[in-house]
């Protein structure tokens, strides 16, 4: 079978690769579609930490399942989307439930060799049905989730003032799934694009173009009371420390980016604003189905959202094209 591989930094190759097979409790899945993201760009570009070259890349993942273990509820023919964290279900965040943080976690694409081929073989319980989804909307469930855990964090619902810093997928994602929740939701930005996207297909309330008076504008908007939940999916540790100013006094701040940075913060303003400060990683389970039911009743703008398209024959050429900004990339989809 093929496998899309990144040999190393610069270098991506379609390789051949053997069918796996189904081990016990494991499912077989034909893989048909592969959202590509800033993950894998970082891998492409090198600034991946600790990640070991060459990896099969790959992480949200939509296919068919080909064969599935005796009493599964999951059929041959099934459309399903993959849960690529593999949690290891007895440390102590796992048996709280907490599986997105499980101490020994393994994500597929970046630990070990990902869904970037055409049949994959998985735990059972890594396998979500997407029944009624296309394969398109299928891939992009992974990354909503994404958001759609930093948002259920936050504690966000109908009586909140939200602001999310940084409007690229994951952001869309987070700005989607508080407007879900009934949440007033602020994007800013500082690419008029992304925000007239926010605006126009998700409906967010307010976009703001950020700029060097962003500060006295925030105010204005906001009466001098800032945000009760201000959500950071920049990916830059500058704008991830800015942030903390932008709660409100009793706030919350979500840190879905993750950087190679140490962030500070002043704490007289961070005590004064008794600041709730959470970092947020990956999604459980119940996140995906979040994500699933709200796709299912026409809740996401699964279309607009699918920008670009390309096989897994053309993808060693089109990935670092993807990945500059000027593509104007939201989310790019290998099909299989
Ligand atoms: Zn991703
Ligand atoms: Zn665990």
């Amino acid at each position: 079978m093929k496998a899309l591989r990144c040999d190393e930094p610069g270098r991506l190759s379609v390789i051949q690769r053997d069918v796996p097979r189904a081990g016990p409790g494991e499912v077989l899945v034909r893989i048909r579609r592969i959202g590509i993201c800033g993950t894998d760009y970082h891998i492409f570009h090198g600034n991946q930490p600790y990640l070991e070259y060459p990896r099969v890349i790959g992480h949200e993942l939509a296919g068919e399942v080909v064969e599935a273990p005796s009493g599964s509820a999951l059929k041959s023919g099934d459309i399903v989307c993959i849960e690529p964290y593999l949690w290891c279900g007895t440390c102590r965040a796992c048996r709280q439930g907490k599986t997105n943080c499980c101490r020994h976690l393994q994500v597929l694409g970046v630990h070990r060799d990902g869904g970037a081929c055409e049949y994959i073989a998985v735990p059972e319980r890594n396998v979500v049905s997407a029944s009624g989804l296309s394969l398109d909307e299928a891939a992009m469930v992974e990354f909503l989730a994404i958001g759609a855990h930093g948002v259920r964090r936050s504690g966000a619902n109908a009586s909140s003032r939200v602001a999310v810093v940084g409007a690229g997928p994951i952001g869309i994602a987070a700005a989607i799934f508080a407007k879900v929740r009934g949440a007033h939701v602020s994007v800013l930005d500082m690419n008029a694009g992304r925000l007239a996207f926010c605006r126009d297909k998700i409906g967010v309330d307010h976009v703001f173009e950020v700029s060097p008076d962003i500060d006295d504008r925030l105010n204005a908007a906001t009466d001098g009371d800032f945000f009760d939940v201000v959500i950071d999916a920049t990916g830059s540790p500058k704008a991830m420390m800015k942030g903390f100013s932008y709660v409100g006094h009793g706030g919350t701040y979500v840190l879905l980016s993750i950087v190679r940075a140490d962030i500070t913060f002043n704490d007289p303003e961070f005590h004064k604003r008794e600041t709730s400060l959470l970092g947020s990683r990956n999604a459980t389970r119940q996140d995906f189905e979040t994500v699933l039911d709200v796709m299912r009743g026409g809740g996401v703008p699964t279309a607009a959202l699918a920008s670009h398209h390309g096989s897994i024959d053309d993808a060693p050429d089109l990935i670092p094209r993807w990945s500059a900004p000027e593509a104007g990339v939201i989310k790019a989809l290998v099909e299989v």
